[in-house]
């Protein structure tokens, strides 16, 4: 690892002054970012740790609207067993985050931190490689070579895929995200957190230099309302998903009155299915499952390593489905 200056801010303004030094980066947990650092992948000046500020940044708790204030800093062991979170409506963010790794990294993980960790394509995460997302090389090297974690689905000319847990839920959920820079405080949806072309040369996220995620915002719920996250993955724990849903369904005298569907693990951002609106109006069964998971993967243009995605992919839509109407 390279030597940087590791700054340890007393509050906020003393970190969003720091972060907007050149050549440094902000650090949550730091298990993506030390990984990286290690890896010689990112050799920032200074890391500004953002632990010291969990009284400010930290914690989860229901807002005066009836949401719920996830702190940036909030830990993926904490969305698991906060009482605010232990409704039927807030499942499938309990299930993303119970999910995700082990627990030592769930104790560990942030929330910010989970949902700008950086892509596992084994290419772009090693300097022997020259790939176009890596910003070595002019190609994706995936697209020809071993891609059998990679996108099937929402690429162009890269085809990494978004690793986080818990950005599908949150989406489903309709959340938002605060941030602060500069001293000015932005309130914006999560989807806009995402970019909305995600290309090789594009960042995986659209935060400018600097700019700190101080908290998520998930919106009331109505009491009808659920949701649920599945996934697949190749080991029962210690392991990114292969593919994952989340689903967050309103049920209305047994009909559905509202529908969301997003698919992670599969394209290069977490991707909302328009799918969903095909349960509008209808009562839960397989059939309308089987009908929705296999629109969801409409337009799937699997590489040479990856179709068992799309099979799979539409197996855990319906698992999605299906528990979330249980
Ligand atoms: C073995 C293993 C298995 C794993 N399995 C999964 C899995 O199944 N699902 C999954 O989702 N993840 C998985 N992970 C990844 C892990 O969940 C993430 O690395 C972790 O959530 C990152 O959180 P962090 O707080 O440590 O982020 P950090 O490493 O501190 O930061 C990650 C990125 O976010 C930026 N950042 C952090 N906080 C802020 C902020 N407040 N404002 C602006 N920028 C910020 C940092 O600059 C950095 O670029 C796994 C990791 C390991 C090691």
């Amino acid at each position: 690892m390279q030597p940087f200056t590791y700054v340890l801010p007393e509050n906020l303004s003393q970190a969003d002054a720091a972060a907007r030094q050149p050549d440094t980066v902000l650090k949550g947990g730091g298990i993506d970012l030390v990984d990286r650092m290690k890896e010689r992948l990112q050799t920032p000046a200074r890391v500004v740790s953002l632990l010291p500020l969990r009284a400010e940044l930290g914690g989860i708790a229901v807002e005066a609207d009836g949401g719920v204030r996830l702190g940036a800093l909030a830990t993926l062991a904490e969305l698991e067993r906060h009482p605010a979170l232990a409704t039927p409506a807030l499942a499938g963010l309990r299930e993303a985050a119970a999910s995700t790794a082990s627990p030592q990294l769930r104790n560990r993980a942030t929330v910010a931190g989970n949902l700008l960790q950086f892509t596992r394509c084994w290419y772009v995460r090693s300097e022997a490689f020259r790939c176009v997302h890596g910003g070595r090389g002019p190609t994706c090297l995936a697209v020809t070579g071993d891609n059998r974690y990679h996108a099937v689905m929402g690429y162009s000319d890269c085809v990494r895929v978004h690793p986080s847990n818990l950005a599908p839920p949150l989406l489903a959920l309709d959340a938002e995200y605060t941030t602060v820079l500069e001293g000015k405080t932005r309130r914006r949806k999560l989807a806009e957190l995402f970019p909305s072309d995600p290309r090789g040369q594009a960042p995986e996220h659209t935060l400018a230099a600097g700019e700190i995620v101080t908290a998520l915002h998930v919106p009331p719920q109505p009491a009808s309302a659920r949701t649920s996250y599945a996934e697949s993955r190749e080991k029962q724990s210690f392991d990114w998903a292969t593919t994952a849903c989340a689903v967050r369904v309103v049920l209305d005298g047994g009909v559905i009155e509202a529908a969301t569907v997003v698919l992670g693990a599969v394209a290069p951002v977490p991707l909302p299915r328009p799918a969903a609106r095909l349960m509008l109006g209808q009562k839960p069964s397989a059939a309308l499952f089987q009908k929705v998971a296999d629109a969801a993967f409409t337009g799937a243009l699997p590489l040479s390593q990856n179709g068992y995605k799309v099979t799979v992919g539409k197996a855990i839509v319906r698992e999605a489905l299906e528990r979330a109407t249980r």
